[in-house]
This record gives C-alpha cells, sequence and structure tokens, in this order.
C-alpha cells in the first residue's frame, strides 16, 4: 500500500494552496480525469439499475435542517448558518433533505415505487484542521448518493440491490472490503423516532447482509442519527479504518418530510427511505484507489491510458495522428517526443500508463504499432485501428485485464 497524500501530489493529481485553505484539496488535470471517469461510470451503472439523477443546490435554509434533524444531532459538524437577506441559510451536511423535498413536490402511487433518486453533489462538513490531511478528511466533500423511496416490503431487496452494485463497482475499481459492518445505535442512543422503528430497520439490514452471504460484524455506537446502516470498510496503508459506501433504511426521515404514496386502494401509506452510496464520496475514493494501485490505475481509471512512443524524430507525424485518432475514440492518450529522452527513458517515465505504443521506421511505413502493457507484456505490431479498437473494448468492459489475447 501507499500513502495516497504524498503519491497524489507526486502523480500531480491534486493539492492544497493555504489560501484556499486547510481540508480544500483541488484536483489537478489528472486527478480531475480520474474523478471524471469515475463519477461517469457510476453514473452509468446507476442509470442501468433504474435510478433518475437529479442536480440540487448545495445550500439550504437553517429551517430544512430543523425538520431532517440535522440542526440539533449533527449541527458540530456542519457550517455556521449565513445570514442571506433576513433568512439563514446552511451549507449542506447531506443530501438526503433535498431528496426528500424533491420526492415530496409530486403525488406519488405505489406503482411510481421503488423511486431511485440519485446524484453527486456536493456537501460540507466543518472538519477541525488537526485532522485534515490529503483527500480522506475533507471540508468539501463530493458525494455519490441516492435515495430510494419504497414500499416498506420493497426496503430489503432495494438494500440488497444497493449491496450488489457495491461489490460490482469494487470489482471494477480492483479494491476489496476491509469488512462489512452493521452500524447500531450506542448504548445511551436517543432513538429518533421510537426504538421500534430502529429495531425494524436494523432486522432489515441484518436479513440483508445475512442474504448477500458475506461476513459482518454488528458494532455499537455507529449508527448514522436517523437509524443503523451497513457501513462497506475499507483499510489504508496504515491500517485505519474508514467507511465508503453505506446502505441505510430510514423510517424517520419519511415521518419527519411526511412523505407519502397512495396504495392501491387510494388510502395514504408512508414510504420507506433507503440511503445508499456504492463509493462514497469522490475523495475518499480515489484517496483509497491511490493507497492500492499506487498510480498504477484499471485502465479506465488512468489519467493517460495510452502513450505513443516514436522511436525517431522521423516518427513523429505518426504518433501525432495515432494519439488523435485515439483521443476521437475517447481514449485519453498522449504522444511522448524524442525530446523527452532515449526510448528506454520514455518508456521507464510511461510506466504507469497501461498502454505504451512504440511507433518505429517498419510500423510507420506499415500504419501500424507495437504495443507495450504497462505488466511487461509486448504485443507485436498491429494496424493502428485493430489497436485501438482493441484497447477501447478492454477500457469499455472496466474490467482488471489490460489485455485479451486472440486465438
Ligand atoms: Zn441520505
Amino acid at each position: 500500500m501507499y500513502d495516497h497524500r504524498k503519491l497524489g501530489r507526486e502523480l500531480e493529481l491534486f493539492d492544497t494552496d493555504p489560501l484556499i485553505g486547510a481540508g480544500l484539496p483541488y484536483w489537478r488535470p489528472a486527478g480531475a480525469e480520474i474523478r471524471h471517469a469515475l463519477e461517469e461510470y457510476i453514473r452509468e451503472v446507476e442509470r442501468r439499475a433504474g435510478y433518475q439523477h437529479v442536480c440540487s443546490p448545495v445550500l439550504g435554509k437553517r429551517e430544512l435542517y430543523e425538520i431532517s434533524g440535522h440542526w440539533s444531532h449533527y449541527r458540530d459538524g456542519m457550517y455556521p448558518p449565513m445570514d442571506v437577506g433576513g433568512e439563514q441559510v446552511v451549507l449542506r451536511p447531506s443530501l438526503c433533505p433535498h431528496h426528500a423535498l424533491i420526492y415530496r413536490s409530486r403525488a406519488h402511487s405505489y406503482r411510481d415505487l421503488p423511486l431511485r433518486m440519485a446524484e453527486l453533489g456536493g456537501m460540507y462538513r466543518s472538519e477541525l484542521s488537526g485532522v485534515l490531511g490529503g483527500l480522506t478528511r475533507v471540508r468539501a466533500i463530493q458525494l455519490n448518493d441516492a435515495h430510494i423511496f419504497c414500499t416498506p416490503d420493497q426496503a430489503a431487496d432495494e438494500a440488497a440491490g444497493a449491496l450488489g452494485l457495491i461489490g460490482q463497482a469494487y470489482q471494477a475499481l480492483g479494491i476489496e472490503p476491509a469488512r462489512y459492518r452493521l452500524s447500531l445505535p450506542g448504548r445511551d442512543a436517543k432513538y429518533v423516532g421510537g426504538r421500534e422503528m430502529w429495531e425494524r430497520a436494523a432486522g432489515l439490514l441484518e436479513q440483508v447482509l445475512v442474504r448477500a452471504g458475506v461476513p459482518y460484524r454488528a458494532e455499537e455506537g455507529e449508527a448514522a442519527f436517523y437509524g443503523p446502516k451497513i457501513d462497506v470498510q475499507i483499510a489504508d496503508s496504515a491500517e485505519r479504518e474508514a467507511s465508503l459506501s453505506t446502505v441505510q433504511v430510514d423510517f424517520y426521515l419519511p415521518e419527519r418530510f411526511g412523505l407519502e404514496y397512495a396504495g392501491a386502494g387510494r388510502a395514504r401509506h408512508r414510504p420507506v427511505m433507503v440511503h445508499r452510496s456504492i463509493i462514497g464520496s469522490a475523495e475518499r475514493a480515489v484517496a483509497h484507489l491511490i493507497d492500492v494501485h499506487g498510480g498504477a490505475f484499471p485502465a479506465w481509471l488512468a489519467p493517460v491510458q495510452l502513450v505513443v512512443l516514436p522511436v525517431g524524430d522521423g516518427q513523429v507525424p505518426q504518433a501525432g495522428a495515432l494519439a488523435g485518432q485515439a483521443v476521437s475514440a475517447g481514449l485519453r492518450a498522449v504522444v511522448a517526443r524524442p525530446e523527452c529522452g532515449s526510448l528506454g527513458a520514455r518508456i521507464h517515465a510511461s510506466r504507469l500508463v497501461p498502454y505504451q505504443a512504440v511507433i518505429g521506421a517498419r510500423e510507420a511505413a506499415a500504419g501500424q504499432a507495437a504495443l507495450r502493457l504497462r505488466d511487461g507484456r509486448q504485443v507485436p505490431a498491429l494496424p493502428v485501428d485493430e489497436l485501438l479498437s482493441r484497447i477501447g473494448a478492454q477500457v469499455a468492459a472496466h474490467g482488471g485485464e489490460l489485455w485479451q489475447e486472440r486465438e
């Protein structure tokens, strides 16, 4: 494992500036490429799983968080309100209240449910500066969030489906959970909404974990203020544990916001909210990916996927054409020109790039390129069209494999 704070700066993925402030890293172009690839992947996974995406503002009136309960249970983690035109506005500490209001803005029938609402949105946490470092403890967070509004009977299946998406994403990302945690209230917990509600939610989540066949440990004192949750824990290079992904069954916020749906007999019913995050925040996910992969990211995530290496100055035009064709095909490609050093030195400098295409005089004349893979394998020269389509297929598969040999 690597230390993402050191390596992230060396790889020029992110940085900080004292004038922006502690806990407020910015993403350099290479880091932004990874983050965008991650966000596009998640949006596509969610779209295929029947989620609808929304966009909501990062601010809300203080009153909104008084209703949700954040104001009384979570104020220490929130920024102080801003006075704007006689109203108090706060930076949001979570996306749930906005999504509850979006649900409430329309009438719903049981036929609309489950309604899966997703957003990659900003939220803010007033962390003390002493605990900030790199991308893991930040004050501005881009969260992969979703809320599934469903009937009580659908909640277990929806939570199980979310757990399935987490497993699928971890495979694509090449990461593994350290463990699954069933996060329960502490002994002196307040049980907002009543103890019976909590026990019902915890029972549902336990059933989901058992059904998924994953080993888990129940732990007291780790629940959210509005209910118990499943946390998927990851560990960093120093064996420090953190929650990356989460699935929660919540009977409380639907009550607070008076959410309803019409049943078959036109009677009004209360939906359940399943809160879930597949990869947690973009910040923590990328920090963990750096820790685990040391910069050798899965091909679909790599900031540069293909580097084109002309052997001499004579092949620079063909190298530029290949890189241009790769970019048009949706790949992230660059040329490492001869003035950057010997071929060996350029290959060494590109060692984290999954695909390295070498063009010598022979390849240039034949419209071909020889391929070196990051793992040291060499692929004999191929026509450039075939080379690009095979790399493209490999990247689109979101797998861990760099290359598929053909018979
Ligand atoms: Zn939520």
